[in-house]
């Protein structure tokens, strides 16, 4: 019920028992104007008030505030990959996180063989497009290879370019690389990765269904 209906209580009988019943009438246009008018001052107050006190207004004026923007610790806009300081991320490419991804949004293709009895990541393909920002592929993830950034402005024209290819390099991960002491070997490990290049299944079984695409959709993750 709202304030402009008024409700009348009464009794009707039904199959010859008294049953009670509830009639709503709307109220005519005089009876309205008291709550209208209630209505109008409430609003004019608010809005009065903000405009005296601008520093109690809520409403951030983007893009303006772009620098000094701040997200709740949860917010999560965009999945990354961790690269360290030098470099290094540290996914084994063990596809826990494909698994556990509800919609196959992502794809983790390996490279052939084992190094030190580890996987060779080769492409880590995450489709954002199809992505629910769901954190199930961080939380899977058991070396911690993965995060959820404030990186909310992926705006395209065109939703191939929201195919993103998460790792710097292809090749092992962090541990494997570290052990490593000799720079020159430790980069021959890393193959850069900086695009997507596809078409691409991202589900076993299914045809390619993305294009290949002129512009990178790949950006820098941070670490
Ligand atoms: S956040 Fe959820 S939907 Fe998105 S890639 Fe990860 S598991 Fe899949
Ligand atoms: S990101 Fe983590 S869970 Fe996913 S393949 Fe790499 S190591 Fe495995």
């Amino acid at each position: 019920m709202t304030e402009f209906q008024q409700i009348e209580r009464k009794q009707i009988t039904f199959g010859g028992k008294p049953v009670p019943v509830a009639v709503v009438h709307p109220l005519d246009r005089a009876s309205k104007a008291p709550s209208v008018l209630k209505g109008l001052v409430r609003g004019m107050r608010l809005t009065l008030g903000y405009f005296l006190r601008p520093w109690k207004v809520v409403t951030r004026q983007y893009p303006e505030n772009r620098q000094t923007l701040r997200f709740p610790q949860r917010y999560r806009a965009m999945l990354t990959m961790i690269h360290d300081s030098q470099g290094f991320h540290r996914c084994t490419a063990c596809k826990l996180c494909e698994k556990a991804c509800p919609n196959g949004s992502i794809r983790v293709i390996t490279q052939k063989g084992l190094l030190e009895g580890v996987n060779k990541l080769d492409q880590y393909i995450w489709r954002m497009d199809s992505c629910l920002l769901c954190n199930a592929c961080v939380q899977a993830c058991p070396f911690g290879a993965l995060k959820m950034t404030h990186s909310f402005e992926n705006a395209v024209y065109d939703r191939r370019l929201l195919v993103y290819n998460l790792n710097r390099y292809a090749g092992p991960p962090a541990k494997v690389l570290a052990a490593e002491p000799d720079t020159a070997k430790r980069r021959q490990m890393m193959e850069p990765r900086g695009r997507f290049d596809g078409p691409l299944p991202l589900n076993e079984g299914l045809k390619p269904v993305l294009a290949k695409t002129q512009e990178s959709p790949v950006r820098e993750t941070s670490a």
